[in-house]
């Protein structure tokens, strides 16, 4: 019998994409995939990208679609991402026990935040392998946080943000409360993250493996600490290079945005010299004040560098994004700067033209860079970013970790370090462990064989 796999993502766009591309990925291996949606992210995704008729070629896969239990109207922002998550339970808890019981499900495949997930499959008897699309790095400080409350590190006493946190190991001389996911908490027992973090990382042992976008090479000791407490866990990343790699047709696209990808940016980088852009997103929901992005605009025309920047319709944080607000800040400097509301990501960071990438620390972001060889300067604004941006400056040392301080003069030497002074230093670093990536996805590969041997264990879990 062919194995039946239910992916099952959180409602934002970078787990829509990681799971999309697992997904194709499963159905490359001759598995029978069903994808569950939100009615919201579904229209969405038929509305700006190719993925209907890209995945009508796989007789095997399906879409399904529930309602994330929130009004249409109603805003899906991070700053009501706790809304969405607790809505969508509702909906999701009822529908998954009965999707599981009678549709032949194999094993089913949730996002890491949906514990809930884990104990339905468990109860029914139905397999379960988690899929955390954060960094593993920020997932290995989640699996220390019992010790962490235990031994009386967080909440933080007193406001001294560069106090080392010494109880997470491997991360002893690393990990500064300024890096810590979430910086500002309080109080663990009321703080909605901190309690979701905590029931993540309760399921983990309960599922029966874990599904991680990284690569040995890149993560390879955090990948033992985190098989302590799942053995099983598959390291499968870079997912959209080992995607591509196995896809026959390598040129086909793979977008799978939530929002129109204006295209103009690539036209605009096609008349720009070889590497003398730095690329700006702070992803898909990470916000900015007004001052601070005040201060970016500065700092970025003072550096005399080309950008490319995604403003986001939503990227203010306290007002609705006011076209009169850029139009003024984009007077006048028009033929170093451009600004889309959303870019083709993938396609501008692989573009010769870009030297550079100011990020959010996004995982997927970080990921994508790495893959296709670009340095970053990291403005990490919450959770997983925070621990992320730390590695990209300390560990791997592919960018500089800008942390906290928000100031024009200080945003306008890190873009002159990042694509002139530092430039060779970083590339070198960067193009070491994507080549590292390359290999980790091609045959025989450490990422290849995890994928290989996935399959191989979905194919012996019964019912
Ligand atoms: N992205 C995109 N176009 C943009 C900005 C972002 O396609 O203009 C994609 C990007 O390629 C990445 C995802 O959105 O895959 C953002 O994921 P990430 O984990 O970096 O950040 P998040 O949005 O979850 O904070």
């Amino acid at each position: 019998m062919c194995p039946h796999v239910l992916l099952f993502p959180l409602p934002i766009q970078s787990p829509i994409n990681s799971m999309l591309q697992l997904a194709e990925l499963f159905c490359l291996a001759g598995l029978q995939v069903t994808f569950l949606n939100t009615n919201h992210n579904q229209q969405l995704l038929y509305r700006h990208t190719d993925v209907e008729s890209r995945f009508r070629q796989y007789p095997k896969f399906q879409f399904r679609t529930i309602s994330d239990g929130l009004p249409d109207d109603h805003p899906r922002s991070s700053i009501l991402f706790g809304d969405l998550i607790t809505s969508l339970q509702a909906v999701a808890e009822p529908f998954l026990r009965e999707i599981v019981t009678e549709s032949g499900v194999t094993c089913v495949i949730p996002d890491g935040l949906f514990y809930y997930a884990v104990d339905i499959c468990n109860e029914v008897g139905v397999s379960v392998i988690s899929f955390d699309t954060i960094s593993p790095c920020c997932l290995w400080v989640y699996l220390c946080f019992p010790k962490l409350i235990q031994s009386g590190d967080i909440p933080f006493k007193g406001n001294d943000l560069d106090v080392l946190i010494e109880n997470v190991p491997g991360m002893e001389d690393l990990l500064r409360r300024r890096d810590f996911p979430f910086y500002r908490l309080t109080n663990c027992a009321t703080d909605l993250y901190c309690q979701l973090a905590l029931k993540e990382i309760q399921s983990i042992p309960r599922s029966h493996g874990l599904i991680l976008n990284t690569f040995e090479d890149l993560d390879g000791s955090l990948l033992s600490n985190i098989r302590t407490h799942c053995p099983q866990t598959y390291a499968v990343g870079p997912l959209q290079l080992q995607l591509k790699t196995r896809l026959s047709d390598k040129s086909m696209s793979s977008s799978n945005s939530l929002r129109e990808e204006d295209d103009s940016s690539i036209q605009w980088l096609d008349a720009q010299p070889v590497e003398s852009v730095i690329y700006v997103s702070f992803g898909s929901l990470a916000t900015l004040t007004k001052e601070e992005m005040l201060e970016f605009w500065h700092g970025l025309v003072n550096s005399g560098i080309r950008f490319l920047w995604v403003m986001r319709s939503d990227l203010l944080r306290e007002e609705k994004f006011s076209h009169q607000f850029v139009k003024e800040l984009t007077d006048g400097s028009e033929e170093r700067a451009y600004i889309v509301s959303w870019a083709p990501q993938e396609k501008v960071l692989s573009h010769p033209a870009i030297g550079g990438f100011l990020t959010h620390s996004g995982w997927n972001s970080t990921m994508e860079s790495i893959v296709e060889r670009k340095p970053m300067i990291c403005w990490a604004v919450y959770v997983d970013q925070r621990v992320t941006s730390r590695f990209v400056g300390e560990v791997w040392k592919i960018g500089l970790d800008m942390k906290d301080i928000c100031d024009r003069y200080i945003i306008e030497k890190a873009v002159k370090d990042l694509m002139v002074t530092n430039k060779d230093k970083l590339k070198k670093s960067v193009d070491k462990l994507s080549m590292l990536a390359k290999i980790s996805v091609g045959e025989g590969g450490s990422s290849y064989n995890a994928f290989e041997s996935l399959v191989n264990d979905i194919k012996k879990l019964g019912r």
